[in-house]
């Protein structure tokens, strides 16, 4: 007796796409079949006839328990795990992977533990977390990043740049190069991977002193600050490091084609450089800076310009990309708007729901992408660069049981009340076409055709550990 059957859909497996039957036991996937070759009777069957059949997506890039991205004047604002989670997995995505900022003294790992505490017992999806590393980071913390691999975090994010001019209540966030070496080295020797936020200092400290001198300051001027030029130079450099420690690593947010362009050469080079790139990036370009609170759209680096989105998209059809983020910060949408200069704009978007949706639509509907291809950018190469794979990531015997089912007659204009992490959406009013129908967490039906009914949040903390095959080539 199988717990549950998912009969008839379309179902995408790491063998290619076809019409079979997916057998679960517990929180595992038993077995992936020809249609009506699963004999067994089973307690629950779905019936996917005329489905697509999805392993649950994984969201790279969450900011979920940040402290409240507040703008000049207003109060931090975080919709907190429960929300965020529920709306990701009302989205398809059924894991979650969110930052911790590591301390400077003391046992990193506590911490890393402590800032987790959030999420247990209130999360809808499985979950685990990047350690965010700073220009501040000392030798000692630096030696921890042994202890988080062998715990299953196996992530450490750095930031290039202060990314907006550093202040006093804003200290910078800027790794330097000698650091970002050391922990290179160190997740090279232990098997872990780094993320980076890629932006040359130099380059974007100075676009903001000339912004100011020639009164730029508006906020559509965005790209002109985080340009392009940026992305090229620190990319390069970054990659350059990653070379010489021997390092795995991808860049988070990539968003010119000159980023997309470093990737691929470093990787037609062998080397273990992996690309995110985010579906902000992927829907719009700076032109929508120019509409009336278009600082709606933004998440730093910056939107560039339409030439650098399509490029992004050919590398997400091609591999020069390798997966689909959405830098995921839950404002309000008076707070997203309050900041209205280059020096105040407000990052990140509520993006954790729409991104299975949005990008079936724009990228299999719009594009031609195939399904295979869809997989791999929404979960699969997640799960694999950032060590999930194969628990998850895949329908496969032996896999978690977390699978999306996307239902393609759904056609019509998104709406507010379609969306479950509030209050705004940049793609409020978008065309879609397919959309995350049921929703299935380790064997557990969580949505069923647009409902939710598992109740509970039975979310767990999913370690990782990454293949080394991943950090020592580009696998994925
Ligand atoms: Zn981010």
């Amino acid at each position: 007796m199988l717990d549950l059957i998912i009969k008839g859909g379309t179902v995408v497996t790491p063998a290619g796409v076809g019409t079979s039957d997916v057998g679960v036991q517990g929180e595992k996937i038993v077995m992936v079949s020809a249609p009506g070759a699963i004999t067994v009777e089973a307690q629950k069957t779905i019936d996917a006839t005329g489905k697509i059949v999805v392993p649950g997506g994984i969201e790279a890039h969450a900011h979920v328990g940040h402290p409240g991205a507040g703008g000049p004047g207003a109060a931090g604002v975080n919709a907190g795990v429960t929300e965020q989670s529920r709306g990701a997995l009302w989205g398809g995505t059924t894991t979650v992977v969110d930052f911790t900022p590591s301390p400077d003294e003391g046992e990193v790992l506590k911490a890393v533990y402590a800032y987790m505490e959030d999420w247990k017992g209130k999360a809808f999806t499985d979950y685990n977390t990047h350690v965010t590393y700073r220009g501040t980071s000392t030798v000692m913390a630096i030696d921890q990043i042994k202890d988080l691999i062998a715990d299953g975090f196996a992530s450490i994010k750095i930031f290039t740049t202060s990314v907006r001019p550093p202040t006093p209540d804003r200290p910078t966030n800027r790794t330097d190069m000698g650091r970002l070496a050391a922990v290179m080295t160190e997740c090279a020797k232990h098997g872990g991977i780094v993320a980076v936020h890629s932006e040359d200092d130099d380059i974007v400290q100075y676009n903001y002193a000339r912004a100011k001198e020639r009164g730029w300051l508006d906020w559509w001027n965005m790209h002109l600050v985080h340009s392009n030029l940026s992305e090229d130079l620190s990319f390069r450099r970054v990659t350059r490091v990653a070379e010489k420690t021997g390092g795995a690593m991808y860049f988070v947010h990539t968003s010119a084609k000159e980023g997309v362009n470093a990737i691929a050469e470093a990787r037609s080079k062998g080397l273990p450089v992996y690309g995110e790139t985010l579906n902000t990036y992927c829907s719009f370009n700076a032109d929508n800076y120019k509409e009336p609170d278009g600082m709606k759209y933004h998440t730093y680096p910056s939107l560039k310009f339409e030439d650098d989105r399509l490029r992004l998209w050919d590398g997400l059809l091609h591999g020069d990309m390798t997966f689909m983020a959405t830098d995921s910060i839950a404002t309000t949408y008076a707070n997203k708007i309050v900041g209205r200069s280059v020096l105040d704009v407000q990052g990140g978007n509520i993006g954790i729901e729409i991104r299975m949706g949005i990008t079936y639509k724009e990228g299999v509907i719009d594009k031609g992408m195939s399904l295979e291809r869809y997989v791999d950018i929404t979960s699969t190469n997640v799960a694999k660069v950032l060590g999930f794979y194969p628990q998850k990531g895949a329908i496969a015997a032996g896999s978690d049981a977390d699978i999306t089912i996307i239902d393609p007659s759904i056609k019509k204009r998104l709406a507010m009340s379609d969306l479950h992490v509030q209050d705004y959406s940049s793609w409020e009013k978008h065309q879609i076409e397919g959309w995350p129908s049921t929703v299935i967490l380790r064997g557990h039906v969580m949505i069923e055709d647009r409902k939710l009914v598992g109740r509970r949040p039975i979310g767990q903390l999913a370690r990782r550990k990454i293949d080394p095959l991943v950090l020592k080539r580009p696998m994925c």
